[in-house]
């Protein structure tokens, strides 16, 4: 529903100066599988490019895969195959550890904005992204929280889309939604497809460890110890040799780092309005999947 609301006050004018125009060129930024009203969510009305941006999508070079995709979910649709995709903080909020949460890696000779476009619109100079876990949203996958039942699409289509506890219908995720639009099996990726990685913040990392919230001050202290070490938290977490990291903070902190980096960490997916979240420990990520196969037992008994 859109209102409309008296304003008095500043306005910021992103006017290019000289050109007087409003170009944003090449891409449709943020979130394009957010849940509902993405461009592919399931209540955007669209169900692809071509149908949201009908003969204006030859503008479109690229799309942003924001918090709640990433790219083998985008490979899914081979509609995708000729775009670029690109990740950015999506930060959603100020605190540090939001920013720089996704990122693309681009890689040219000299740090201009024409080079910069010029590799979103023609892939050359993308080199990959790093990108958050979407199974960290509120709705990944399907399910009811009340009922405590979550499902994966494949499960979800099973039962007929109906919660076997309370016989209503499920509420349906963004993986669902790819399912839906999927023009390619899962695990198949299209030629253009670049590498990524999957990253957890250091700052959740580090308060996952000391059980304690984010902002506090012990964690401050220990994430500043490692930047002042190693300069900046991509470098952190994807490259500082981990012994130095082991001496510099705790064994525990250069573990997390390591698995972080290696692409070892589990995430159980959010549903119904559920955030998901990391599973750091392997006892942890183990009692999980036996809970979720005993209610997959239970729930088979129905
Ligand atoms: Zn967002
Ligand atoms: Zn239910």
């Amino acid at each position: 529903k859109i209102e409309s609301k008296d304003y008095k006050g500043k306005v910021f004018n992103l006017e290019v100066e000289d050109d007087n125009s409003y170009i944003s060129e090449a891409l449709a930024v943020h979130n394009c599988w957010t849940p509902w009203f993405g461009v592919f969510g399931s209540k955007s009305g669209f169900d692809s490019l071509k149908e949201a941006f009908q003969d204006q999508v030859k503008h479109i070079h690229a799309i942003e895969t924001g918090l709640s995709s990433d790219p083998p979910m985008n490979w899914r649709l081979k509609e995708l195959d000729s775009i670029n995709l690109v990740s950015f903080s999506d930060a959603h909020s100020f605190w540090p550890w939001r920013i720089g949460r996704e990122a693309t890696v681009f890689e040219f000779k000299e740090l201009t904005y024409d080079n910069l476009i010029k590799a979103i619109r023609t892939g050359n100079g993308l080199k990959e992204t790093v990108e958050f876990f979407p199974e960290g949203g509120k709705y990944h996958f399907d399910g009811h929280r009340n009922c405590g039942v979550c499902f994966s699409p494949e499960e979800s289509k099973k039962h007929n889309l109906i919660c076997p506890v309370c016989k209503k219908p499920l509420t349906l995720g963004v993986e669902f939604r790819v399912e839906q639009l999927a023009t390619r099996h899962p695990g198949k990726k299209p030629d253009s497809a670049r590498p990524f990685k999957s990253l957890i913040p250091l700052m959740e990392l580090i308060s996952a460890i000391t059980k304690s919230s984010v902002s506090s001050q012990k964690n401050w202290k220990i994430f500043y110890e490692l930047i002042k070490n190693f300069g900046n938290e991509f470098n952190v977490l994807l490259n500082a040799p981990i012994d130095s990291i082991k001496s510099i903070s705790n064994d525990k902190i250069a573990d997390y780092i390591e698995r972080n980096r290696n692409q070892k960490i589990k995430f159980k997916p959010g549903f119904d309005g559920e955030y998901g979240k990391p599973l750091f420990e392997d006892k942890e990520s183990q009692e999980t999947q036996k809970r979720l196969n005993a209610s997959q037992k239970s729930l088979n008994e129905f």
